[in-house]
């Protein structure tokens, strides 16, 4: 793997030559070789003073004792210098060379470094910095190269921004010199970039920013050893004949037995109508399951779409090799492969070149199968049957019958979902880039686990941006840091900064869990392709209380903006509506919902209040509960409002109105799924609670921020 291999650290002088090159500044120094050349070589510069030791190999050169600072003058330059040999000496290190510098105007140290990070590739981390910069954790990361709104954003982002802004008297630093010193390192045209690939990190900790600007008092830079061989050139496979395959083959059916998976999938295929030619291979049965056998691959009638395998690992390369150039994407489902240890990365090895070998595209191994209605494409029984424009890519096979099943049973119409497992070959980067193009995918939904591909996912996750919606559900991410780095850049960048930097740079969703992947998908399924402006505002409004706090909450906590409107606007609708003046009309907004209200007065209240703030989107909520408790009847009037609310949705042009039916448990069976089919039947979004909804409008807002980007650079 590239981050273990051999690397050569430059001395921080050097370094900060190349830093100085690309025009950031670095503090005004001297080389020197002892400590009577320190004293003179001092004498140039200006007091105070800052005294380094150069010594190779040396990571952090203050826990060495290798750095002082606040020296008087070159005098008590040299008399550091001969101090820091001797201590140095004692821990057995010596000093190649003296830096003696310049120190910086005091002002906020913080970070920049660019460092592989397995499995995504390069990134960009900015951070509080300092010694203390991992006990800080205060960072924030991009995909590398960034651009200039990459890099404010980044910045920003930081839990500790304020201090970069007027802080407690002290002026506000010169940002503007910082995000350029950012960009001089870690832009399309900045150092790395300059360096090109054999830079295997580079670090500036810290960077020194005051109002003053940024000077960079230390630097860090490796190289690999050996400069590391070009990624193979792109390629991306046509994969219409996986997703409406002509001709199927299923390898692993047993002629006696019905339980196993072969078998199962081949049923499957008969229930789900699939219309084109369906085989089985085996070594002697003539027919299973009322299916033609075959005895391999490369000896059906006509050469095969797409080959199912289910057989033990250890007999998986052998059958793809039989296919002999006559199969275009073959799928082995077999787990027991790189998952399991060394053994099966052995296998998992064997299994990729027996693909290349007999010229296949592979999938898997260690999944499920594909699934799409329009080629009666599965690999589940009772596959739904509606479908529509989401496509799902996941590595997990198990999930995948819960994202399909489940997401339709919310009423997401699906166009594809592949199963894709370890991806020795096809990976989840060739088919995003596949898919962005399809005319049938209109929202795109990813669980992954460990991309192998993942530098030219990032790359496809880019070129996805605001051309399609996708929507990324990680696992494992919760397991922080945990790998050994040697830089903070690398300590820093543990998987939740990693997945949140990868999904802010490229303008994707980053899901916190399947119910929350499904309903983002959802939310884009029907309005990615709608023109809503890009602002983080929100109307809320439900019945007063208690759930319209939460509700204002549960925006908050999406980052979602819920904006008291302003009194003029408030008191006209309180006059209109006759509202009493115990409830609240600025948003989030109480009125009447529920079994004894009008149906019509909150659309009625949205129109008026939309008529004078544009905001483009509306959470409405409703309590079951309330509908069961205040009448004999709640069904009734629960429908008679998800109607209105429906109405509204309709004819308001350049705003997504959610529904939210709270306590759906509370009411008598039956009554939520027929609310809920109202809703679909409706036009409208229907969410079980506040933060399901809340999650999925800021889903919405982050693709239609990304697609108004795009338009604006296009
Ligand atoms: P280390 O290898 O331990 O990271 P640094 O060169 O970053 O060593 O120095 C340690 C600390 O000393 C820095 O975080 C900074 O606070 C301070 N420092 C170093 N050089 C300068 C300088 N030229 N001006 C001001 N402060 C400096
Ligand atoms: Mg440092």
């Amino acid at each position: 793997m590239l981050q273990d291999a051999p690397r050569r650290w430059l001395p921080e002088p050097e370094v900060k030559q190349l830093l100085a090159d690309v025009g950031v500044r670095v503090p005004a120094g001297r080389l020197a070789r002892d400590a009577a050349e320190v004293a003179s070589a001092a004498a140039a510069l200006e007091a105070p003073l800052v005294l380094k030791a150069v010594v190779p190999g040396l990571v952090h050169k203050s826990e060495a004792g290798a750095v002082r600072v606040g020296l008087a003058d070159a005098r008590a330059a040299g008399l550091a210098a001969a101090q820091m040999a001797e201590a140095l000496a004692a821990r057995g290190l010596r000093a190649e060379a003296f830096l003696v510098e310049e120190q910086a105007a005091p002002g906020v140290e913080v970070l920049v470094g660019v460092a592989e990070r397995p499995p995504v590739g390069r990134c960009v981390v900015v951070g509080l910095g300092g010694v203390q910069a991992e006990v800080l954790a205060d960072a924030s990361l991009r995909p590398w190269p960034v651009d200039a709104e990459d890099v404010l954003a980044m910045w920003d982002e930081l839990r500790g921004s304020r201090l970069l802004a007027e802080f407690r008297g002290r002026p506000a630093v010169d940002r503007s010199a910082l995000v350029e010193a950012t960009l001089a390192i870690a832009g399309e045209k900045g150092l790395v970039a300059k360096l090109g690939a054999r830079v295997a990190e580079l670090e500036c900790n810290p960077i020194v920013a005051s109002e003053r600007g940024a000077v960079a008092v230390d630097a860090r830079l490796a190289l690999y050893a050996d400069e590391p061989p070009a990624a193979p050139p792109r390629r991306i496979a046509d994969f219409t004949p996986l997703f409406e395959p002509r001709s199927i083959a299923v390898v692993g059916a047993s002629a006696t037995g019905r339980s196993g998976f072969g078998n199962l999938f081949l049923r499957n295929y008969r229930a789900y109508g699939f219309a084109g030619e369906l085989w089985a291979i085996h070594p002697s049965a003539k027919e299973i399951e009322g299916v033609p056998a075959f005895p391999s691959l490369g000896e059906t009638p006509e050469p095969v779409d797409y080959a199912l395998v289910a057989v033990p690992a250890e007999r998986a390369a052998e059958v793809l090799r039989s296919a002999r150039g006559r199969v275009r994407f073959a799928q082995v489902m077999s787990g027991g492969f790189g998952e399991t240890g060394e053994a099966g990365r052995s296998l998992e090895r064997e299994l990729a070149s027996a693909a290349q070998e007999a010229g296949l595209r592979l999938l898997g191994p260690n999944c499920m199968g594909v699934w799409c209605a329009r080629g009666r494409q599965t690999f589940l029984g009772g596959a739904p049957e509606r479908s529509g424009g989401v496509s799902v890519i996941s590595q997990s096979g198990s999930l995948a019958g819960d994202i399909l099943k489940h997401g339709d049973r919310m009423g997401i119409g699906f166009a594809s979902l592949t199963t894709i497992g370890n991806s020795v070959d096809v990976g989840a980067g060739e088919l995003l880039r596949w898919l962005v193009d399809d005319p049938h995918t209109s929202a795109i939904g990813l669980y992954l686990e460990d991309p192998r591909d993942g530098a030219e996912l990032v790359a496809a996750l880019r070129a996805a941006r605001g051309r399609k919606p996708v929507v990324l559900l990680v696992g494992g991410i919760s397991r922080q840091g945990g790998r050994a780095a040697a830089s903070h850049t690398g300590a820093l960048a543990g998987d939740a900064l990693v997945w949140r930097g990868i999904a802010a740079g490229t303008g994707a969703v980053l899901a916190s869990g399947l119910e929350d992947l499904l309903g983002a998908l959802r939310f884009l399924e029907r309005h990615a392709s709608r023109d809503v402006p890009a602002s983080p505002g929100v109307l809320a409004i439900g019945a007063g209380g208690g759930a319209n706090v939460l509700a204002a909450d549960a925006c908050d906590r999406a980052g979602l903006e819920v904006t008291p409107f302003a009194p003029a606007l408030e008191r006209e609708l309180r006059e209109r509506f006759r509202l009493g003046a115990g409830t609240s009309l600025a948003n989030p907004i109480e009125v009447p919902v529920g079994p004894l209200a009008d149906p019509q007065l909150a659309p009625a209240v949205v129109r008026a209040a939309l008529g004078s703030v544009a905001l483009p989107d509306v959470l409405l909520h409703a309590n079951a509960q309330s509908f069961f408790s205040f009448a004999d009847d709640g069904e009734t009037p629960l429908l008679r409002l998800v109607e209105a609310v429906g109405a509204l949705a309709r004819e308001l042009p350049a705003t997504r109105v959610t529904l939210v039916l709270r306590n759906a448990a509370c009411a008598p069976d039956g009554v939520a799924a027929r609310v809920r089919a109202a809703a679909d039947t409706a036009g409208l979004l229907c969410y079980d609670s506040l933060d399901a909804a809340a999650s999925a409008i800021a889903a919405g807002k982050r693709w239609s921020a990304a697609h108004a980007s795009r338009a604006r650079q296009k």
